[in-house]
């Protein structure tokens, strides 16, 4: 994670670069240090790969969002300490990591044919497919983070060709038929004209590759499913809505392309005393009408059990207390958290005998105006001087 490097210094581009020059700088990484424009060169390579992550980030104005907040932390594998890993939040769907769409992006830089063209990409590293999942956790585990199991479905390189989809090592073979292009050209003659048109390969069925002894398992696919279960380490902070990807947990790539990601979209459940909003965690605590007159010690509850809060003499109903650093924490926010407000309210006593009342009367008679500042405010606004 430390030695990672900036994801605007890769691209050279300025922290405050619209989209355009992000594009743009991206699009000359990408030409120069293309594989294909370098072939067997890994630092090439290596640049390459960095700049695709950067601009899969940058390129997009939600991720780029998060990034902007929280780093490399917000996409990084290693935060959070799980046995698993898991990628911070965010969404990683659509964006720029299938080989295919770079293929379709240089293809048209270059005025096409880049990189061999379409055969090339046919049966060329493909990337897996990122998976969805959702997992259900309390509020409290949001609050503090939690370990959770989670299970689901993933195509995966099938275990017993290794993937090859050939039986018993029985090897695989380039296709006769389009010499391993994976597509075929035909040219067609209508009215004395003549089109050219390509086709996938019927006889490899357009990967270039011919098994003679598919194996029995994958019948000759080279994929597979399997039921994964997984412990995914949830931060602490997590809020509702928000996604969790663990990377290269999602499908397996095809001929060698790196597997997708598993995108866990996190529910958190209600809380019977607390709302939450973003860090900041919200209640009410009720007041007897002697608490709010008198002032009190009262117990307040907060995300660690009750706690001791003295409110002062004449607390008004909705009056807002503020206790800080005493709500959610920040994703990997160092510690750092929101606050806890609670809000008065004062509640009104019901059934009295008659002792109470005429207690409650000797009370009211012996309050003068200058006890209830409001009611005194209130009434001069509606009748003017006249008092009630
Ligand atoms: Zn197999
Ligand atoms: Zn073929």
């Amino acid at each position: 994670m430390a030695d990672k490097r900036d994801y605007y210094e890769v691209l050279g581009v300025d922290k405050n670069a619209d989209a355009s020059t992000i594009k743009k700088a991206y699009y000359k990484l990408a030409k120069q240090y293309h594989p294909d424009a370098n072939p067997g060169d890994k630092v090439a390579e290596e640049k390459f790969k960095e700049a695709n992550e950067a601009y899969e980030v940058l390129s997009d104005a939600d991720k780029k969002a998060k990034y902007d907040q929280f780093g490399h932390a917000a996409f990084d594998p290693s935060m959070g300490g799980g046995a698993d890993g898991f990628g911070g939040f965010g969404g990683f769907g659509g964006g720029f990591s299938d080989f295919g769409d770079l293929g379709d992006i240089l293809g048209s830089m270059f005025g096409g044919g880049f990189g061999g063209g379409n055969a090339r990409r046919r049966n060329g590293p493909v990337q897996g497919d990122d998976i969805g999942a959702s997992v259900s956790i309390e509020f409290e585990e949001a609050v503090f983070g939690v370990k959770k199991d989670i299970s689901y479905n993933r195509i995966c390189r099938c275990s017993d060709c290794q993937g090859t989809g050939a039986a018993g090592g029985s090897g695989v073979e380039t296709c006769s038929v389009c010499h391993g292009r994976g597509q075929v050209s035909r040219v067609q003659r209508m009215g004395g004209m003549s089109f050219q048109s390509t086709a996938p390969c019927d006889a490899c069925r357009g990967s270039g590759k011919i098994i003679k002894n598919p194996c029995s398992k994958c019948r000759g696919s080279g994929m597979s499913r399997e039921n994964k279960r997984l412990s995914v380490s949830i931060p602490a902070g997590i809020d509702n809505g928000e996604r969790i990807a663990l990377r290269g947990q999602g499908n397996d790539g095809r001929n060698g392309g790196p597997a997708g990601d598993l995108i866990i979209t996190v529910s958190v459940r209600s809380h019977s005393v607390f709302e939450r909003d973003g860090y900041n965690v919200y209640c009410e605590v009720p007041l007897t009408v002697a608490e709010a007159t008198l002032g009190a010690e009262i117990d307040v509850p907060t995300l660690e059990g009750n706690t001791k809060y003295t409110i002062p003499e004449g607390t008004q109903p909705g009056t807002k207390f503020t206790m800080r650093g005493k709500g959610v924490p920040y994703v990997n926010g160092n510690g750092r958290r929101g606050d806890l407000v609670f809000r008065t309210i004062v509640e009104i006593p019901k059934g009295l005998n008659d002792k109470q009342k005429s207690a409650m009367k000797a009370f009211a008679d012996s309050c003068g105006e200058s006890n209830y500042a409001k009611h005194k405010q209130f009434f001069k606004k509606i009748f003017g001087q006249k008092d009630k």
